[in-house]
Order: C-alpha cells, then structure tokens, then sequence
C-alpha cells in the first residue's frame, strides 16, 4: 500500500514539474533518455528494427537521402569524371586497379559512398562516370583475356557484329555524341520489346538484328544515355 502511495506522490510531481517547467521538462527528459540508450543498446537496436518495420517508406526514402549525400559529399571530395560529366546520377565510384567487388559491403554500390566518408576519402577510390568506368573495366579485362585462336576469332565474331550493327544504327551516342565503340549499345527506342526481346543484350542482341536485317526501332546510346533514359522512365 505504502508503495502505491508513493508511486502516486511522484506520479503527482512529475506532472507538476512538467507543468511548472515544460522546458526544463523536456530536457530533462532528453538527458534521460540519452543515457537510457547508452545503457541498453540492444533494447534501441530492437525498437528502431521495430520502427523500421512499421514505418518502412519513411526509414527506406531517409536511407535515400542520407546516401545521396554521402555521393554527393564524395563527389565534392574527389571531384568529378575526368571526362567533363558531372551529372551525379551517372557517376560512380571507382577502385583504382580493380578488386572493387571484393571491398563492397553487402555487395552494393550505394553502401560504398558511405564507406568512402568513413575513411576519409582514401587515395585508392576515385570518381568516374559509367562509360570511363566500363572502359577501364574492359582494358583490365582484356589482359586475362584468353589467347587461343578458338578464343580470339570469337571475340573478332562478336566484335564484327557489333560493329555491323553500330553501322546501321550510327556509330556514335544518340544524345551526347560519344564515339567510342566500346561504351556504345543498341538500345530499343520503346522499352515495350518485351519478353525475350527484351532480355537479348550484347552480341546476342547484334546477331538478333543481323537476323532480323537490321529493323528500325533501335538506336544507339552510350552506357551514361542509357542509364539517365532508364532513371527518367521510372
Ligand atoms: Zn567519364
Ligand atoms: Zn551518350
């Protein structure tokens, strides 16, 4: 009884504090609360899961946010793509030397814009855009490529048809004039291909065409076009 008695004595107080002081109340309250997270970090780690689950927009678009300027704070810090582009949406961070995939967290690209700030911005990371990045991504490549005759006339194959089909379609960008063959892809102007269509990419792509005698409905794009056309659809 004695124990009801006196929770209703502080019950009493506390809201007569609250009332008296709402400031000092709230600060109060938040020094509390403080403290009460530092000594029980696995009940936190269980509510804000909780929260998360409730409320999965709110937390998935602040994720968003908080990545965009992750990118855009790494991008400020090691400048933009040495060719000149500086849209951020196609910009991506590079491993110098490759091994990238290996240094991902999770595999994904976005979590490494925040790894990069954690670091502060180590040497071995730069800014590049996609065509820049699929460019030295194939120049590393090709010194394992193989060097069996098997090896190299398929590679001349698949090259002359996708040379064939550049000549139809154009051999530079549709948009931003890129001429490097090796950044360039058929692209088909309405994404509504479908199915199979749609799946066929690379060479496959090219002989498909090449069977079909080159129809209209495809275009040329570099792989920087062909990202922003895809982001401005969705
Ligand atoms: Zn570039
Ligand atoms: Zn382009």
């Amino acid at each position: 009884m004695d124990a009801e008695k006196n929770r209703a004595k502080c019950r009493k107080f506390y809201y007569s504090r609250k009332e008296r002081d709402p400031e000092g109340h709230k600060a109060k309250q938040n020094r509390n609360s403080k403290k009460w997270r530092k000594r029980n970090p696995d009940k936190v780690k269980n509510y804000s899961a909780k929260r998360r689950k409730q409320n999965p927009e709110y937390y998935s678009e602040a994720r968003k946010r908080s990545r965009l300027k992750a990118k855009s704070d790494a991008i400020s810090a090691y400048g933009i793509c040495p060719c000149g582009v500086h849209d951020h949406r196609i910009l991506t961070l590079d491993h110098i030397g490759g091994g990238g995939s290996n240094d991902r967290p999770n595999k994904s690209a976005g979590n490494m814009w925040f790894k990069v700030r954690k670091l502060n911005y180590p040497d071995s990371f730069r800014v590049l855009c996609f065509n820049c990045n699929f460019k030295d991504h194939i120049v590393r490549l090709s010194k394992s490529w193989s060097m069996t005759k098997r090896a190299i006339s398929e590679r001349k194959r698949k090259r002359t048809l996708k040379e064939n089909a550049l000549n139809n379609y154009g051999k530079k960008c549709k948009l931003c004039h890129v001429n490097d063959v090796d950044v360039l892809n058929i692209d088909h102007i309405n994404e509504s291909g479908g199915g199979r269509q749609r799946k066929r990419s690379g060479w496959r792509l090219y002989k498909h065409l090449k069977d079909l005698g080159y129809p209209t409905g495809y275009q040329t794009l570099c792989f920087n076009c062909n990202i922003l056309k895809y982001l401005e659809q969705i």
